[in-house]
């Protein structure tokens, strides 16, 4: 048996189509026949077995099965609920949206995970409130009027097919409209396909959380990729964090990099971390966008 990551596994070998599990006795190695009722690997038994797919393997060997097993076993995850808030002018939301973290985060950092998702949508839900103004639903929100100065690039998401984009203002509304989007896809299923994988990406001042472009408008899972360390670096606060994460999720979203000044998917998640405030020119962009995939 051998130990990676506290977790044990038999080393199996495989002759003439059978199995053999390598077994300790009186001091000595010797291979015994594998089969699977015999098979005492739990963890095979848990994430095969019961799920009736290894017929086949049952049957013939249960090499290639358990080598999955163990693939997977790597990355266990266990299920987040992160409570919805509720704008004004939105129906039809879930009361949680849930994501399959990955056991490897120490508390902390996971709690930290879960402050960065809820202080995103306290954001989505400010700029609602304030877009509804009342009942009107003319309003500009602070989101939309600070994005509105700085965004020049990259404006349409990827699934928007038309030529033309009013201004700067509408896209913040789009954004956040298709983000209401996720929130629901997310939420309403009765499953839960949003993952959140501890990714070292790079050097601990670069990255922090990485998400995939996509150019789908639906059924797009809010799967994220995070920096543990960056997690624990004290420099990185909550606005930063929110802004890290919004930018991820505006790749989620259909917008795209660079993330550079001027673009959108820069610009917006930047007036968040500056607390919608101008920018101040003693401060390079930089000081942000480090923390963008
Ligand atoms: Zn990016």
């Amino acid at each position: 048996m051998i130990t990676i990551n506290k977790d044990k596994y038999y080393i199996l070998t495989s002759k003439n189509g059978k199995c053999y599990v390598l077994k300790y006795k009186d001091g000595k190695y010797y291979w015994k026949p594998l089969t699977s009722t015999k098979s005492k690997c739990k963890k095979h038994k848990k994430t095969c077995l019961k799920k009736k797919k290894c017929t086949k393997c049952q049957q013939k060997c249960l090499k290639k099965c358990l080598r999955k097993c163990k693939k997977k076993s790597l990355r266990d995850y266990h299920t987040i609920k992160i409570p919805v808030p509720k704008p004004a002018g939105i129906s039809g939301l879930p009361e949680y949206i849930c994501f399959q973290i990955e056991d490897s985060f120490t508390d902390q950092q996971e709690q930290r995970i879960k402050d960065g998702i809820f202080a995103v949508l306290a954001v989505w839900k400010k700029h609602h409130d304030q877009k509804w103004n009342g009942g009107t639903n003319n309003g500009t929100s602070d989101l939309a009027a600070c994005t509105n100065i700085y965004a020049r690039k990259n404006l349409k998401p990827a699934w928007y097919r038309r030529q033309d984009i009013p201004n700067v203002k509408t896209v913040t509304n789009m954004a956040m409209d298709q983000f209401t989007q996720l929130i629901k896809d997310n939420g309403l299923k009765k499953y839960c396909p949003a993952k959140i994988k501890a990714e070292e990406i790079g050097d601990i001042e670069v990255g922090t959380i990485r998400s995939l472009s996509t150019s789908k408008r639906f059924k797009v899972p809010l799967s994220i990729g995070v920096n543990p360390k960056q997690l624990d670096n004290p420099r990185l606060n909550i606005s930063m964090l929110a802004g890290s994460l919004f930018h991820a999720w505006l790749h989620r979203a259909g917008w795209d990099d660079p993330k550079t000044t001027a673009y959108f998917i820069s610009e917006c998640p930047m007036c968040i971390m500056r607390g919608y405030q101008s920018k101040n020119p003693a401060v390079p962009d930089s000081t942000y966008t480090k923390f963008f995939d």
